[in-house]
């Protein structure tokens, strides 16, 4: 694709859009203001946005000068996204419209193993439903998929995994994802490492700093770095995998990656869950050995929770280890949030606070005193917000509506096929 014109007709259109949907320019002297356009191209740009349906008249606006000025806003319900998250035990599949609003979100469960195109179809089959649930008789607008590997956004196929994960998990690096699932919905689609969806989601937020860090635990310890608004992906799609620093070298905790004392041999669902197994063989927890088997990480976070103190001490060395690699990361990155979230350890109260305190006595005050620490939504919704950003963003941006805008309806899949990859980057 070649680079886009600002002059190009479309691209001011997106620009018309982006402005209205940001709240940042509503009227058509501000619109004119903003964009440095004549008021006649800017009244020909709302007129074409105006037709896409992307933005509509909303009262009127007093100016100064005491002439009425019509204030344009956003159709957020013009257009329906589907999401999909993969995780570990199952997926999710969403819909939501172009404001982020969620009309439907199914938890499937699915074994991950075998085939990776078999779960493919699997989540295809679940998109349907859900479209035909909504009688949407046309395609999506545009698919956002989170995969529990990292992923070559640009390619839209998954990448090697650090550590081997068990079967089926690993998408048979190289996987064309995206490709599979554009020809299977026949809609423009974007895939993405879940860390990294979380954090978009979390950058949705209409409080949201510009820099901040999601860290999403799940079978693993994985994170998302928003910096200056953008998401960082790193030279080999790999940034944010907090989950193999080193927190304790002298530990005899071995991690998946075949060393001592990651992060991951303290904090991950299969370390903990590990751990737990070995207590309970050994009888020193009577909290667990009440519950049924085999006992998992929501255990040993009830157990902790109820005062079982081999299960606290379980959460407090995570929480420990944790701090450990946050302060690390926020001394060199300088964020302003922290979001915590993906699994029940870390909505836990006695991990965040141990997290906060481990980090404040490890970081020096300057990188701390205005850092705001967080937990994630219990519901996982920014999951389902991040994957919908995702795709909006994309859907929106002046390159991609300079392609689609011309047939009124993102569906030219040819388009993101033909090799037109470079705008993603
Ligand atoms: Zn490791």
């Amino acid at each position: 694709m070649s680079p886009v014109s600002p002059q190009d007709p479309w691209v001011q259109v997106a620009e018309v859009v982006r402005l209205i949907r940001r709240g940042e320019a509503q009227t058509r002297p501000e619109l004119a203001d903003a964009t440095r356009l004549g008021r006649n191209v800017i009244t020909q740009r709302i007129q074409a946005a105006q037709d896409l349906g992307l933005v509509q008249p909303s009262g009127e606006q007093r100016s100064r000068g005491g002439r009425a000025a019509e204030v344009w806003e956003f159709v957020g319900d013009k257009g329906r996204i589907l999401t999909a998250m993969v995780g570990t035990a199952g997926f999710r599949v969403a819909l939501t419209d172009l404001d982020h609003r969620v009309l439907e979100d199914r938890h499937v469960a699915w074994e991950l193993t075998g085939d990776p195109l078999e779960t493919c179809e699997r989540i295809a089959a679940e998109m349907d439903a859900v479209l035909a649930l909504h009688h949407l008789g046309s395609p999506a607008w545009g698919i956002g998929i989170g995969l529990s590997t990292p992923v070559n956004y640009v390619t839209g196929r998954s990448v090697r995994p650090v550590t081997a994960g068990p079967p089926g998990l690993d998408w048979s690096a190289g996987m064309d994802v995206r490709g599979w699932f554009t020809r299977r919905m026949q809609a423009p689609v974007w895939v993405e490492a879940l860390p990294n969806i979380a954090a978009l989601g979390a950058a949705a937020a209409p409080d949201a700093p510009a820099d901040l860090v999601f860290v999403r635990m799940d079978r693993g310890v994985g994170s998302g770095i928003v910096s200056d608004g953008r998401l960082h992906r790193g030279a080999d799609w790999i940034a944010g995998e907090i989950t193999h620093i080193l927190v304790h070298p002298d530990s005899d905790r071995i991690c998946l990656c075949g060393r001592v004392g990651c992060l991951d041999a303290f904090a991950s669902r299969w370390a903990l869950e590990a751990e737990a197994h070995r207590a309970l063989d050994q009888g020193r927890s009577p909290f667990l050995a009440r519950r049924p088997a085999p006992v998992a990480l929501e255990d040993v976070v009830a157990g902790a929770e109820a005062g079982d103190p081999t299960c606290a001490e379980l959460v407090l060395r995570a929480a420990e280890a944790m701090g450990r690699a946050l302060a690390g990361i926020v001394t060199w990155f300088n964020p302003r949030r922290v979001v915590i979230g993906g699994n029940t350890l870390a909505d836990s109260a006695l991990f965040q606070g141990t997290v906060s305190r481990t980090l404040n006595a490890q970081t020096l005050a300057a990188s701390v005193d205005r850092l705001q620490l967080e937990h994630g939504t219990p519901d996982r919704a920014e999951d389902v917000i991040g994957a919908s950003a995702m795709v909006t963003e994309m859907l929106l941006s002046p390159e991609y509506l300079a392609e689609w805008a011309p047939g009124g309806f993102p569906i030219d899949v040819e388009v993101l096929m033909a090799q037109k990859h470079d705008f993603l980057a």
